[in-house]
C-alpha cells in the first residue's frame, strides 16, 4: 500500500491551496474528493450553451494585497487571467442608485462626496480605516514575533477588530441612513448585517475592492480550481475525484490514514480536513474518544445564513432586457435601508417572505466566453434559511422552488423587463443544495458565522 506525506480531504479552495503548497515543497500529497471535478463551491457548470460559475461572483486584492502572494506561492497566479470589472458593485434603493467605479478610489471618493456633500469627512474617515487596517495588516504579517508585546499601539485597528462589529466603525464616521447603507452593501457576501459581523472580515478585504481592484476570473472558478489541481500534479501529487472519504484511521491517538466509501485504505503521515468539522467529528472519527466532546463544543456555535441561488440562460443579451446595465455586474435591489431588516428576513422559517433585496449578477456582460454571442448568463442570489426547505416531500419541494422562483422572476423583471419570454436554461440551487454537495450542516455556505463572538485574532 502506498503511503503519502499528506492527504487532504476535500479539493475546495482551502484542499487546494494547502495541496499546491506543500507539493511544491515536495510533500508527497493526495487530495481526495467526492465530487467528479475539484473545486467545491469554486466550480462551474455547464448548461446548454451556457457556462454557470456555481458560486464565486468576484475577487479583490489581486495585484497588491496576501491575496496576490498566496496565488504566487501556490504556483497558480501565472495560470489564470483576472478580467477587471467596470464597476465594483451597483446600488438600488427604493429612492436612489449608486455605481461604484472600478480602480479608482480617488475617484469613487469625489463621486460619494457629490451625492453626500455633508459627509465629506465621514467618507474620508471610513475609507482612512479601510486603509488603516490594511496597512497594520500587513505590519502585522511581517514583524509578528517582534512587535507582539506593543501590538495594541502599533496595530490598534487591527488587534481589535475582530471584537467590533462593523457598525462601530460605521457609526462613528457616517451619519446619513442612506450612506451606511451602501458603504455596507457587500455585507451578503459574509452573510452578517454590520452589527453583528466583526469588522475584520469586512475591512480588510474592502481594501483588496476599494484600492486594488475588482475582478472576475476569465473563465470562471473551474478554471481557478483546476489551476490548482494542475500544479498538485506537476510537482507530484495526486488528485483523485468521485472518491468520498468515510473515516479517518487513528491509532495511538495519531490519524493515520483514510478509508473510502469504494472500500480503498489510504495511510499518510498527516491528514488535513477540510471539509465539515460536523462530518469530521459525526462520521470520520465517530470512533475517536474525544469527538463527541468536539462535537459538543461545534454544536453550541451560531453557523452562517444559507442561500438560493436562481441561475439563468437566456436568450438575449443584457443590455438588450435594459441598456442601463451595458456596464453592469453586481447589481443589489434593496427594497429598503434597513440591513437587520432584511437579514430577519433570511432567516425567518416561513416562505412568507417579501425578498426585501436580491443580488443580480451579470456574468455574461464580463466574460463574453461563458454564452453565445447575443446570448447571456446571470444569476440571482438570495439569503436563506435551510428550515424553509427541510420537510418537503420531493413533490412540494419542486412546487416551492417554482413559486419562489416566480417570486423572484417578477421582482428581477422591474428591472429587466421580459425577463421571462427570454428564459432558455433556468437552475435553481436552494439550502438543500448546498448541504447536498459540501455536506455542511444546514446549508451553511459560509461554515460558522462570523461574528464577534465567534472571530479569533
Ligand atoms: C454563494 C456563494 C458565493 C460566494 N461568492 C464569493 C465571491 O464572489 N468571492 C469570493 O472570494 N468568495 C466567494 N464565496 C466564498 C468561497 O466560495 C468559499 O470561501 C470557498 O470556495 C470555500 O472553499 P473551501 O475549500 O473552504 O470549502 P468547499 O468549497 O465547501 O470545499 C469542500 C470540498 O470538500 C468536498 N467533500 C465534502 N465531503 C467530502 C468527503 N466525505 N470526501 C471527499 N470530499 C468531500 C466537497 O465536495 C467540496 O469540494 C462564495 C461562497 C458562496 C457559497
Amino acid at each position: 500500500m502506498k503511503k503519502y506525506d499528506i492527504i487532504i480531504i476535500g479539493a475546495g479552495l482551502g484542499g487546494l491551496s494547502i495541496g499546491a503548497m506543500l507539493a511544491k515543497k515536495d510533500k508527497k500529497v493526495l487530495v481526495l474528493e467526492k465530487h467528479y471535478q475539484v473545486g467545491g463551491y469554486a466550480t462551474n457548470f455547464k448548461r446548454g450553451d451556457f457556462i454557470f460559475d456555481a458560486s464565486l461572483h468576484a475577487t479583490g486584492g489581486v495585484k497588491k494585497t496576501d491575496y496576490h502572494k498566496i496565488l504566487k506561492k501556490c504556483g497558480v497566479f501565472e495560470k489564470i487571467k483576472f478580467i477587471k470589472l467596470p464597476e465594483i458593485y451597483t446600488s438600488i434603493f427604493p429612492d436612489f442608485k449608486f455605481t461604484f467605479k472600478n480602480g479608482d478610489i480617488e475617484q469613487v471618493k469625489k463621486d460619494l462626496i457629490v451625492k453626500f456633500p455633508k459627509e465629506k469627512i465621514g467618507i474620508k474617515l471610513w475609507f482612512y480605516f479601510i486603509k488603516k487596517i490594511n496597512k497594520e495588516n500587513k505590519l502585522w504579517q511581517k514583524y509578528k514575533n517582534f512587535i507582539v508585546f506593543i501590538a495594541p499601539i502599533i496595530i490598534p485597528i487591527l488587534m481589535f477588530s475582530h471584537k467590533i462589529p462593523l457598525s462601530f466603525f460605521l457609526n462613528l464616521a457616517i451619519r446619513d441612513k442612506k450612506l451606511k447603507a451602501l458603504l455596507t452593501q457587500l455585507w451578503p457576501y459574509w452573510g452578517l448585517p454590520p452589527k453583528k459581523l466583526a469588522s475584520q472580515y469586512f475591512l480588510i478585504p474592502a481594501y483588496g475592492y476599494f484600492y486594488d481592484g475588482a475582478y472576475y476570473l476569465k473563465g470562471g472558478a473551474q478554471i481557478f480550481s483546476n489551476a490548482f489541481r494542475e500544479v498538485i500534479e506537476e510537482n507530484n501529487g495526486v488528485v483523485q475525484t468521485s472518491i468520498e472519504v468515510i473515516e479517518i484511521l487513528v491509532k495511538n491517538e495519531k490519524a493515520i490514514g483514510v478509508k473510502t466509501k469504494d472500500g480503498n485504505i489510504y495511510f499518510a503521515d498527516k491528514i488535513i480536513s477540510n471539509v465539515s468539522p460536523f462530518l469530521v467529528y459525526e462520521n470520520f472519527l465517530s470512533k475517536w474518544k474525544d469527538s463527541q466532546k468536539e462535537l459538543e463544543k461545534i454544536k453550541k456555535m451560531e453557523l452562517s445564513i444559507s442561500a438560493t441561488q436562481f441561475y439563468f440562460g437566456l436568450d438575449t443579451s443584457i443590455v438588450n432586457l435594459n441598456p442601463k446595465f451595458k456596464n453592469a455586474y453586481e447589481v443589489f435591489v434593496n427594497l429598503t435601508y434597513d440591513y437587520d431588516k432584511i437579514y430577519r428576513e433570511f432567516l425567518i422559517p416561513s416562505f412568507k417572505r417579501e425578498y426585501l433585496s436580491f443580488n443580480m449578477t451579470f456574468y455574461s456582460n464580463i466574460d463574453s466566453g461563458l454564452a453565445p454571442i447575443n446570448k447571456s448568463v446571470m444569476s440571482i442570489i438570495v439569503g436563506d434559511n435551510y428550515e424553509r426547505w427541510k420537510n418537503l416531500s420531493n413533490n412540494e419541494y419542486k412546487i416551492k422552488k417554482k413559486e419562489e422562483t416566480e417570486k423572484i422572476i417578477k421582482l428581477a423583471e422591474k428591472y429587466l423587463p421580459e425577463l421571462r419570454k427570454h428564459i432558455e436554461v433556468l437552475e435553481v440551487a436552494t439550502p438543500k443544495t448546498m448541504k447536498r454537495y459540501t455536506g455542511n450542516p444546514e446549508g451553511a455556505i459560509y461554515g460558522f458565522a462570523q461574528t464577534i463572538l465567534q472571530c479569533g485574532f
